[in-house]
């Protein structure tokens, strides 16, 4: 039976400089680090960098351009930290060491001006992204028959952006259907509610035909991971605060994230949060352990290779990089498969593909290589800005191939597309 999510609690860390001294040098996390691996510098590998990092925090060495720069090629994929043999917390070390680093960063007044419009005008504000998708629909559509946007190039970067689907005004209440198992609640996040209605809705419709009434508390907000990419703790706790406030009281026994960038942010809540958040494929798999309603789900074949890729923090946070595949298994005909590679990054990694062009680009090729190698027809991936990063590359190097969150594909194969009540 499911409990009213408790009042936070939380441990508090260890300083940083302590951290950072807990590497004992092994070298082991090298092999697993996608930077090192393409540079071979030891400064771009995780023991470098946490080298660099203790040095600055025990003031030894200057934060000056050329240690920003390391710092700043790090993907924050965290491989590292999965494999490291003493646990060294390298996610929270880098996020910590870029807040130091940023406050004493050059910048020009625009370039702050830009970040500060992006991050904190409109990425994080749902009202303003709900203009801003509209906006974006419209420039969609007019792209390819507008002669200005033509000339002016915009046609070709409208086109490239994912198909915007209309946002829905959520409802607080989606009630079961059937043969009623439990109550979810479910985490939009902010980007994605813009970006990614199609895998909400999908994990909605699931969710009820297999029983589950799910809550979408209006109040919530960002889950904060840009803030802490940036290095801006206290608006990351800002953001934390409103989603346990949106949550609080709420009788529901999971906290379902369909973008694997926010459920690793919403891991790191207080403890009582974070125990109940889950993957949508982690949670469906799961409930198959609570007689899940998969018998009466009606999936319908699909006689199709699919390759499966794993967003990394689905792999070195939530550990739940099989659950994918599970969900998937259940489409009859369905063949799955890993993507080669799937241990190293693509190069999204949030605002990454924006910051470090040419590592994204190079990451991202070895993706596309492994892609053609696949024979795939459909690439599942469970994480949006991994899917829009491959999505422009696979369609630049002329590859005909859908990429698709899997709970969108498991929804389609039940009947999604048809249902009217969406
Ligand atoms: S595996 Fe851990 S202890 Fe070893 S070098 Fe890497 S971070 Fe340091
Ligand atoms: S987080 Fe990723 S890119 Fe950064 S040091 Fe660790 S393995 Fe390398």
């Amino acid at each position: 039976m499911s409990v009213p999510i408790p009042p936070p609690q939380r441990k508090t860390p260890a300083p940083l400089a302590d951290e950072a001294a807990r590497c004992v040098a092994c070298g082991l996390c090298l092999p697993h680090c996608p930077t090192y691996r393409k540079t071979l510098s030891e400064a771009d590998s995780p023991r470098g960098r946490i080298a660099l990092m203790q040095g600055v925090l025990e003031r030894r060495i200057p934060a000056n351009e050329r240690f920003q720069a390391h710092i700043d090629l790090c993907l924050a994929c965290r491989a590292c930290e999965n494999v490291c043999p003493n646990n060294v917390e390298y996610g929270r070390l880098i996020n910590g060491v870029r807040g130091i680093v940023e406050k004493s960063r050059r910048r020009s007044v625009l370039q702050r001006l830009g970040r500060r419009m992006l991050v904190d005008g409109v990425a994080t504000k749902p009202a303003v992204l709900r203009l801003a998708g509209g906006a974006l629909r419209t420039w969609q559509a007019m792209a390819g028959k507008a002669g200005w946007m033509m000339r002016l190039g915009l046609a070709r970067i409208a086109t490239r952006l994912p198909q915007l689907r209309p946002q829905p005004v959520w409802q607080a209440v989606y009630p079961a259907m059937g043969k009623a198992r439990g109550e979810v609640g479910l985490f939009l996040g902010c980007v994605a509610r813009v970006t990614d209605v199609e895998t909400l809705s999908a994990s909605i419709f699931v969710l009820n035909r297999l029983g589950y009434m799910v809550h979408v508390p209006p109040r919530q907000g960002c889950c904060g991971a840009m803030h802490v990419g940036l290095g801006e703790s206290e608006k990351a706790s800002a953001f934390e605060g409103q989603n346990l406030q949106a949550f609080a009281g709420m009788n529901v026994e999971a906290v379902i994230s369909t973008a694997t960038g926010c459920g690793a942010a919403l891991k790191n809540y207080p403890q009582d949060f974070a125990g109940r958040v889950r993957d949508i494929s982690e949670f469906l798999g799961e409930a198959d352990g609570w007689g899940g309603g998969w018998e009466e789900a009606g999936i319908a074949p699909l006689a199709e290779k699919m390759a499966v890729h794993e967003p990394c923090l689905m792999r070195n946070v939530l550990h739940c990089q099989d659950k994918p595949y599970d969900l998937l298994r259940r489409i009859p005909g369905a063949t799955v498969v890993p993507l080669a590679g799937n241990d190293q990054c693509c190069g999204a990694a949030g605002t990454y593909f924006l910051t470090q062009p040419d590592m994204a680009a190079s990451l991202l090729a070895d993706k596309i290589e492994a892609v053609k190698a696949s024979g795939a027809r459909i690439l599942a991936t469970s994480n949006i800005g991994c899917a829009m990063h491959l999505a422009v590359g696979l369609k630049a190097a002329g590859i005909e191939i859908e990429v698709v969150h899997p709970i969108t594909l498991l929804a389609r194969q039940m009947g999604f597309e048809n249902d009217k009540n969406r």
